[in-house]
């Protein structure tokens, strides 16, 4: 009976919940200014017509002037600047800033969800309509997270997902806290491995139970014990195993990579892009380039982790390795982008609040970047490295009908994308600056 009573209370606490946004279908959209994130240029008096069943866009045009009276279906953006809505390259919606790693021992999954949940919500008004996300701690709280988006019944970003991390024993994809004795659930360690063999298993599981692409760990992490970021933690022959296996199906590998040594040995292994990329030396820029493997390059959030860590007693372990690869991440970003390496936007959203991705815009054209080419790494790049691009990542006929609107023009002021005023994702417009 109690449980019942239990299961009763939180179907209804979905409901209120999944109520609480209000979306509205969109048929036309009049767009003062829209931006073609290809070229750069902006057409003026743009008309956007939407084909409600698919949530793409019908077509492009041109208007006059827009009427008094609008049909409840059309949207007056005359006085907005209108792009593409951002995607997000590196995230991790159903995680949280705050508590501790030791809380992933006794979490359920259900609660994991529950903060999912909520994190997409912000990070969809935040005018990120696509994320991809890469790795949970709980496996697939993220594919069940996706699923619930894509069936409409939780408002949030379209996501691709990895369903847990592949990493050695200890590495910085395992919960690993020094001196826990307690119980440690199967969950949080559905990819834990060693050797070759066991490594391209975890991989082959991943993409059968419906993984869009695989996250592996090949060097250490900040934001774990005992694990350097600088040093290799999965070999050469692991990684290409991984990749081995992944192609058969056409999915695509990231690794996470800090160090030189690990950026270079997961290259050579094949792998897609890598994530952070942090201390990538001359010979690791010469062969993303060559290999055209693209960058995830997180040059935001460790200002955020370094204040926060402060005040709320992170580990010092976790501060010293942050202070130890925030700036030089920085500088060698503007030297890979100088380089002509691909970059794409991903800000490791999950170990700073959801929410604020697009802080990261102004630190990326800080660090050598055009506002247009920021811009373009979350968007019309991003869709590259998705294999989305006839999707997403521009406002063009037959792409799906994802559309933000700012008040000031991002080309001259980037950080007008951190004050979001419109969301529209497949048609329906879920954010409205007159009604939030
Ligand atoms: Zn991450």
């Amino acid at each position: 009976m109690k449980r019942n009573k239990h299961n009763y209370f939180s179907a209804l606490l979905f409901i209120l919940f999944a109520s609480s946004v209000q979306s509205q279908n969109v048929t036309e959209v009049y767009c003062g200014k829209l931006l073609n994130t290809a070229t750069g240029s902006w057409t003026k008096n743009a008309l956007i017509k939407v084909d409600q069943a698919s949530g793409k866009i019908r077509e492009l045009g041109t208007y006059a002037k827009v009427s008094k009276a609008l049909k409840k279906s059309s949207l007056d953006l005359s006085d907005q600047y209108c792009l593409p809505a951002l995607i997000d390259m590196h995230t991790h919606l159903s995680e949280d800033v705050s508590g501790d790693l030791i809380e992933f021992y006794s979490i359920s999954q259900e609660e994991q969800l529950k903060i999912g949940r909520e994190n997409a919500r912000i990070t969809l008004m935040a005018g990120f309509t696509t994320v991809r996300d890469v790795g949970v701690y709980i496996a697939w709280t993220d594919k069940k997270l996706r699923d619930e988006i894509e069936e409409k019944k939780t408002p949030g970003p379209r996501m691709k997902v990895a369903g847990y991390y592949l990493t050695i024993p200890g590495g910085g994809g395992e919960v690993a806290v020094p001196g826990y004795k307690g119980d440690v659930p199967d969950h949080i360690r559905m990819g834990v491995a060693r050797g070759a063999d066991a490594f391209r298993e975890r991989a082959k599981q991943a993409i059968e139970g419906g993984a869009d692409h695989i996250k592996l760990i090949a060097s250490g992490a900040v934001l774990a014990y005992g694990s350097l970021p600088g040093s290799p933690e999965m070999t050469p022959e692991e990684i290409s195993a991984v990749v081995e296996e992944a192609k058969k199906t056409g999915t695509r590998v990231t690794a996470h990579a800090h160090g030189a040594l690990s950026i270079k040995q997961a290259i050579l292994s094949g792998v897609d892009s890598i994530e952070h990329a942090s201390l990538i030396d001359d010979e690791g820029i010469e062969l993303a380039k060559k290999n055209h493997v693209s960058l995830t390059m997180d040059v935001y959030n460790g200002d955020y982790i370094n204040e926060m860590g402060l005040t709320d007693g992170m580990p010092e372990e976790f501060l010293q390795k942050n202070r130890e690869t925030t700036e030089i991440q920085r500088l060698n970003f503007k030297k890979a982008h100088e380089a002509g390496v691909k970059i794409v936007f991903g800000t490791d959203a999950g170990v700073y609040p959801h929410g604020q991705n697009a802080k990261q815009f102004s630190y990326m054209t800080k660090y050598g970047m055009t506002n247009l080419e920021a811009i373009q790494a979350a968007t019309v790049r991003a869709a590259e490295v998705l294999g989305m691009d006839q999707e997403i990542g521009r406002v063009k006929e037959g792409f799906f009908a994802d559309i933000i609107a700012v008040s000031n023009n991002p080309l001259t002021d980037i950080r007008s994308l951190e004050d979001i005023q419109y969301v529209i994702k497949e048609g329906y417009l879920y954010k409205d600056r007159n009604k939030q």
